[in-house]
């Protein structure tokens, strides 16, 4: 084999050395083709399967980004059967690890592992059977075609790096891959710190290629993995120069048979459990799910709430014994337990397909979209629900203040869960996009209908309703508040989130906390305790309603209006508001002058209250599945003057 399949590399001068991976044109594929439907049992490639399936026989370094459940797997495990020697693959988690490797032995393929829960005897079997295929005593069919190996074997095991080497030596090391390869980066959402030795892959075996395989891979995080792994810049797959590069593939990220959306989440924990309640058993009875839960203390109490409502639920976080795991995994995918209250740590290498729905309480885009990732599987449909309220962006906030990217990140996905007018699919094919990274136009026409709208989720939906929102200009109301917090911090105070939305809307209790040395003014309440005139400081009070004003309070955050400062206690990080970079465009106008502004307004988008009847209170999901009877959301967006006033 080795580098240059491309049959047409002779004829053809002007693209002698452009190889479309994705083609027929390699002699192998009729081989490829076989295997796929004799060993796998699959009668036809699907999304860029073809192409990483080439480009990794050819021998290149190969970069695949295909969604949850597209089928990346294959595009490592089929080329392993036509090339000769041992292909590794680094895999997180060893229940994920022990799945593959069972449905490849039961397809035929010599498959093996080396985890932390591989017996002793069978560990020396394997490492015999590798010394053997090493010193060329192995006849090419007998050979372990696929290891697998959790990544704290690499680099940290001496005895398994001497058997790579060994297995180099003898020219028996086919290729390394690395799946979930975001979790090498820091900058990825799940990063894991044995992901880090993996850098010493390309130093020791530079003659090894290795695929980097991951569902969710944005641009920075790429690169940043690339770097870390010491692979080449990337190349696209479609037009690949030889020798030249990774090769770099994608799928389109969506999939439509899921149906994204977001539900507002009420502000006391009881009442958004029972909301959660009412939800699956409105819309999912009997059906199975998962809850995706900030921390394990959630996934606690959701578990016990839902049980408690007669929806079998189960435990899944990372102080879980193994054997609880287990059993719980195997319970739910026999349908005894019916949902799965779960951290992120609950995801890689589930295969049960008909999971019909996810709730999430999610800290990133990313974690959303992986764990959306998990529903319908099997292609039905399946939704994937956001429980949202403004006021979690302050506690999110001071969970993400000191990672990597972290305020990007939630930004992001405060902007997605503002929104209720642009198509989901579209801000998600916006946020992940790889083109824009690209400086290659071929790759545009790749995704071209990435910015096409679903037409099926929540903000479709309401799009074909002009009635279920409204906009309304609210630059006098973004200006208050600007003021309220501009006032508090001249009088040396600290503002939370509600306290602000109190102080500017002029209600009852409204305080604001005093800093150490700051000075007090007005008629406060305790000893630490400031409060303010807002007729006076902001010529009037703001006219929204609570949650009205909350979503004006975080797109003012997210559009840099507003900010956050953080104020750490040995028990927790408070976070506060203060004016953000873009806030003196507004507060160095009078109120009167406001009105002349015109690029600079505020616009956002309600959704409408419905009658006074079903209000409030209406069940969450109701008749068309939406929600407008509940919270209102806001999304701003800058549009001229002119068009709404
Ligand atoms: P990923 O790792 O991308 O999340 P997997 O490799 O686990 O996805 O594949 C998900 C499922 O899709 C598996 O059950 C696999 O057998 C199936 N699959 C993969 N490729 C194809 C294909 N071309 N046609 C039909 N099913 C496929
Ligand atoms: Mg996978």
């Amino acid at each position: 084999f080795g580098v240059g399949g491309n049959p047409q590399g002779k004829g053809k001068q002007p693209l002698k050395d452009v190889l479309d991976y994705g083609s027929d044109d390699f002699q192998w594929v009729p081989q490829l083709k076989t295997k796929l439907q004799k060993v796998f049992g699959i009668q036809n490639f699907r999304l860029c399967q073809q192409g990483a399936c080439n480009a990794n026989v050819d021998g290149r370094d190969v970069v695949c980004i295909m969604p949850t459940g597209g089928g990346k797997s294959l595009t490592y495990q089929l080329p392993a059967l036509l090339i000769p020697g041992c292909t590794i693959v680094i895999s997180p988690l060893i229940a994920l690890i022990m799945d593959q490797v069972h449905h490849l032995r039961e397809a035929g393929v010599e498959a093996s592992m080396l985890t932390g829960a591989t017996s002793k005897d069978e560990t020396n079997s394997i490492y015999a059977q590798l010394r053997a295929m090493a010193d060329g005593e192995v006849p090419s069919s007998r050979e372990i075609k696929l290891l697998y190996v959790t990544p704290e074997r690499v680099a940290k095991a001496k005895r398994f790096m001497s058997i790579l080497d060994k297995l180099y030596a003898g020219d028996r090391l086919a290729r390394f891959v690395i799946d979930e390869a975001h979790c090498v980066s820091q900058m990825g959402h799940s990063f894991r710190p044995d992901y880090r030795s993996l850098h010493v892959l390309k130093q020791m075996y530079p003659r090894v290629p290795i695929m980097a395989l991951s569902a969710t891979c944005p641009p920075r995080v790429l690169e940043d993995v690339l770097k870390i792994l010491k692979m080449k810049p990337i190349v696209d797959g479609r037009a690949a120069h030889m020798n030249e590069g990774t090769v770099y593939f994608t799928a389109p990220l969506y999939r439509k048979n899921l149906n994204y959306k977001v539900l507002p989440k009420p502000s006391s924990s009881a009442v958004a459990l029972k909301v959660m309640v009412e939800y699956i058993l409105a819309e999912h009875k009997d059906e199975s799910g998962i809850v995706y839960c900030l921390t394990k203390k959630d996934t606690e109490e959701v578990a016990k709430g839902l049980s408690e409502n007669g929806i079998k639920s189960g435990v899944y976080h990372a102080d879980v014994g193994d054997a609880d795991k287990e059993a719980l995994h195997r319970r739910w995918r026999d349908g005894k337990v019916k949902v799965v209250c779960a951290t992120i740590a609950f995801g890689l290498g589930i295969d049960k397909g008909d999971v019909r729905f996810v709730l999430h309480h999610s800290k990133t885009l990313e974690a959303y979209y992986q764990e959306s990732g998990r529903a319908g599987r099997d292609g039905k449909d399946a939704d994937c629900v956001m429980f949202y309220r403004p006021q979690d962006a302050m506690r999110l906030s001071s969970m993400v203040c000191t990672d990597v990217d972290g305020q990007t990140k939630l930004y992001n996905i405060l902007q997605f869960a503002q929104s209720i007018t642009e198509c989901r699919k579209v801000i998600f094919a916006k946020c992940f996009s790889h083109t824009s990274q690209l400086s290659m136009s071929s790759w545009a026409t790749e995704d071209k209908d990435a910015l096409t709208p679903c037409g099926h989720c929540d903000n479709c939906a309401r799009a074909e309703r002009e009635d279920s929102f409204e906009r309304k200009d609210v630059t006098v109301q973004a200006w208050q508040l600007l003021k309220v917090v501009d006032e508090v911090r001249r009088n040396g105070g600290r503002v939370t989130m509600s306290n602000l939305v109190d102080l500017a809307r002029g209600t009852g209790k409204a305080t604001y906390d005093i800093q150490g040395g700051g000075r007090r003014r007005g008629k406060g309440k305790g000893k630490e305790q400031g409060d303010i005139d807002v007729d006076a400081v902001a010529d009037g009070k703001v006219d929204l309603s609570k949650e009205q004003t909350e979503y004006l309070i975080i797109e003012l955050l997210v559009t840099g209006y507003l900010a956050e400062q953080y104020h750490s206690t040995a028990y927790q990080t408070n976070v506060y508001l203060k004016a953000g970079a873009r806030s003196v465009r507004l507060t160095r106008m009078s109120k009167e002058r406001l009105d002349t502004l015109t690029v600079d307004r505020i616009v956002c988008a309600f959704v409408k209250h419905a009658p006074a009847k079903r209000a409030r209170k209406s069940k969450v999901g109701n008749e068309d599945g939406h929600s407008e009877a509940s919270t209102s959301k806001a999304k701003r967006t800058r549009i001229g003057k002119r068009k709404y006033l």
